[in-house]
C-alpha cells in the first residue's frame, strides 16, 4: 500500500471495559473480585483504589500478560453521561445477567446504551454458584429479547461466571482480551496524552480534581492538561493506588489535582506544554461557546461563576466593592474575584483574568492605560469605569441577572381527576373525569399522576362536554375524554397539563 502519511509509533492499547447489567445481578461483586485477585498489588493490605477506574492484569492460558483497565463507576448512570457527551470511552462492555433472573428492563436499558455507542460486549452469565441458577433458561431469555449468543450462531460471547466465587472469571477476561483484539486497539505512546475525563469534583483542601483515562499518548509532569473551559496544570500524577508517577500512558486512569473550573464527565481532554498555550486554548473554547451561553441547565453547571476582575483609587472602595459584590451572589451565580488592587487598569489586569469564562473587569476612579486598551479591543473582555458607586452597584446587578442560569420549568395549566375507565383501542383510552384545577384543552400533553408520581404522559385528542364536542373544559365541569397514551390510565389518576416556563 502507498502510504504517504508518516507512521506512527503505534502499539497495542489494554482495552478500557465497563461493566452494566439490572440491579443486583453482580456488577460491583464482579468488580471487586478483579479487583481483589487481578490488580497487583504493591502494598501489604491490598489496594485501596483512589480512582473511578482501576487497572487490572490478566494472564492468559499461555502465559501472556494482559493490562485491562475496568471502569468502576455505578455503571449504567456513568456509562449513559458519558455517552450522552459523545466520549467514547469504553472498548468494551460487560452486561451481567444474573443466572437466576435473566434479562430484566435494566439490562434491556444497559444494552441499548452499550449499542448506541458502538461498543462490543460480552454476556456474563453471573451467580452460576446459586442453587436456582439455570443457564439454559438465562440464554432463553436473552435469544427472546435479541440477543443473539454465539452458541446459537449469533454474535454475543457469553461466558457463565460466579462473580463470588471466581468460577468462570478468567474465561470473561479471555473474552475481553481476545474481544479487544478484535477491535485492533493502538495508540502511540510518543504522542501527547489525550483522552476522556472520567469524574470531576471539588477536594475541600486540594482543590478541583479529576480522573481521566488516557485513550492515547504519554502524560508527563510539567505538561497542562486542557478540557473544553478548564485547565490544569500536571504537577503531579497520581495513579489508582494513590501512587505519584512521573509519567502515565494509555489506558490508565489518573488523577490530576489543580484545575481552573470543574471539568465535565465525559470531555474530551489534552495536554499541551505551556500555562500560555493552555490558557489560549481555553479561551479559544469559550470565545467558541460564547454563543451558547445561554442553553445552561441545573444538568451542566450547578452554579456559574461571574470571574471578576477589581482596580480602584483606594483600597477602602475596593473592600466596598467586594462586599457589594457577594450581596448579588445566589445560589445559581456566584462571584469570582479573580484580582483586586489599587491602581489604573494595565495590560496584567487584562490578562490575568483571560482564558477564563466571560470575565468582567471593573475600575472605579480609574484609567485604562493604553496597553491594556488595546487588549481589550483585540480581546472583547467586558471593562467598565465607574465614578458614581451606585452606578457601579447597577451595572453588576445587570451582569448577576443576565447571567443568572435559566432553567426550562414545567409548570401545571390544568388538573383532571380521572373518575371512570371506558375503553381502550391501542393506545386511544376513553375516560371520564372532572376538571379540578385551571382547564383542559384539546391537543395537550397531560401527565399521569399516580400518588403523586408521574406514571406516563398522554395527549388530550378529543374532549365531550354535555355529549359535545368541545376544545376546552374549564374547572369544576365534568367531562369525557380520548387520551393517547401508552400508559394504562385508570380512575383516581391526575392528567395534569402543564407549560414550560424559564425560569
Ligand atoms: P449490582 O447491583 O449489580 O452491583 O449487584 P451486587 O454486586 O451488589 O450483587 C447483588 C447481590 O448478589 C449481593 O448480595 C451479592 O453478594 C450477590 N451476588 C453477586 N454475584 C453473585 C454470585 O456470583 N453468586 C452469588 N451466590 N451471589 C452473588
Amino acid at each position: 500500500m502507498n502510504n504517504t502519511t508518516p507512521q506512527k509509533n503505534l502499539i497495542p492499547r489494554p482495552p478500557v471495559v465497563v461493566v452494566m447489567g439490572h440491579i443486583d445481578h453482580g456488577k460491583s461483586t464482579l468488580l471487586d473480585y478483579i479487583r481483589k485477585s487481578n490488580v497487583v498489588d504493591t502494598e501489604a493490605g491490598g489496594i485501596t483504589q483512589h480512582t473511578a477506574a482501576y487497572e487490572a492484569e490478566h494472564t492468559d492460558t499461555e502465559g501472556n500478560i494482559s493490562k485491562i483497565t475496568f471502569i468502576d463507576t455505578p455503571g449504567h448512570e456513568a456509562f449513559a453521561e458519558l455517552r450522552s457527551r459523545g466520549a467514547k470511552v469504553a472498548d468494551v462492555a460487560i452486561l451481567v445477567v444474573s443466572a437466576e433472573d435473566g434479562v430484566k428492563p435494566q439490562t434491556l436499558d444497559a444494552l441499548k446504551s452499550i449499542q448506541a455507542a458502538n461498543v462490543p460486549y460480552i454476556v456474563a452469565i453471573n451467580k452460576i454458584d446459586k442453587p436456582n441458577a439455570n443457564i439454559e433458561r438465562t440464554k432463553q431469555t436473552l435469544a427472546e429479547n435479541e440477543i443473539y449468543i454465539e452458541e446459537w450462531g449469533g454474535k454475543t460471547p457469553v461466558v457463565p461466571i460466579s462473580a463470588k466465587t471466581g468460577q468462570g472469571v478468567e474465561d470473561l477476561l479471555d473474552m475481553v482480551i481476545l474481544t479487544s483484539q478484535l477491535e485492533d486497539l493502538k495508540a502511540d505512546s510518543d504522542a501527547k496524552a489525550e483522552g476522556v475525563v472520567l469524574e470531576a469534583y471539588l477536594h475541600k483542601t486540594k482543590g478541583i480534581t479529576a480522573t481521566i483515562i488516557i485513550k492515547n499518548g504519554t502524560l508527563k509532569v510539567g505538561s497542562y492538561a486542557i478540557s473544553e473551559h478548564s485547565y490544569s496544570p500536571v504537577r503531579v500524577i497520581e495513579n489508582f493506588k494513590g501512587e505519584k508517577i512521573n509519567e502515565a500512558t494509555f489506558s490508565s486512569p489518573v488523577k490530576i489535582v489543580g484545575w481552573t473550573e470543574l471539568p465535565k464527565v465525559g470531555a474530551h481532554f489534552t495536554v499541551c506544554d505551556s500555562k500560555k498555550e493552555a490558557e489560549v486554548l481555553v479561551r479559544d473554547y469559550s470565545l467558541k461557546e460564547k454563543g451558547n451561553k445561554n442553553i445552561i441547565t441545573p444538568e451542566t453547571v450547578g452554579a456559574v461563576y461571574i470571574p471578576i476582575i477589581i482596580k480602584a483609587d483606594a483600597s477602602g472602595t475596593l473592600d466596598a466593592i467586594s462586599h457589594e459584590i457577594k450581596k448579588l451572589e445566589t445560589e445559581n451565580v456566584r462571584a469570582r474575584i479573580i484580582h483586586k488592587s489599587v491602581g489604573d487598569i494595565n495590560e496584567n489586569d487584562i490578562r490575568s483574568g483571560m482564558g477564563k469564562f466571560d470575565n468582567v473587569v471593573i475600575g472605579f476612579n480609574v484609567k485604562i492605560d493604553s496597553q491594556a486598551q488595546a487588549l481589550i479591543d483585540r480581546e472583547g473582555v467586558e471593562t467598565k469605569i465607574f465614578s458614581i458607586i451606585y452606578e457601579l452597584g447597577d451595572y453588576l446587578k445587570e451582569v448577576f441577572e443576565k447571567r443568572t442560569p435559566k432553567f426550562d420549568v414545567e409548570e401545571m395549566k390544568g388538573q383532571l381527576k380521572v373518575l371512570k375507565f371506558f375503553s381502550k383501542m391501542k393506545d386511544k383510552q376513553v375516560i371520564g373525569g372532572k376538571v379540578t384545577k385551571g382547564s383542559l384543552h384539546v391537543k395537550e400533553t397531560v401527565k399521569i399522576m399516580r400518588r403523586d408520581e408521574e406514571v406516563g404522559r398522554g395527549v388530550v385528542t378529543e374532549l365531550q362536554h354535555s355529549k359535545q364536542k368541545v376544545g376546552e373544559v374549564e374547572e369544576g365541569k365534568e367531562c369525557g375524554l380520548c387520551v393517547d397514551s401508552k400508559t394504562d390510565i385508570a380512575p383516581g389518576d391526575l392528567l395534569e397539563s402543564f407549560i414550560i416556563v424559564q425560569k
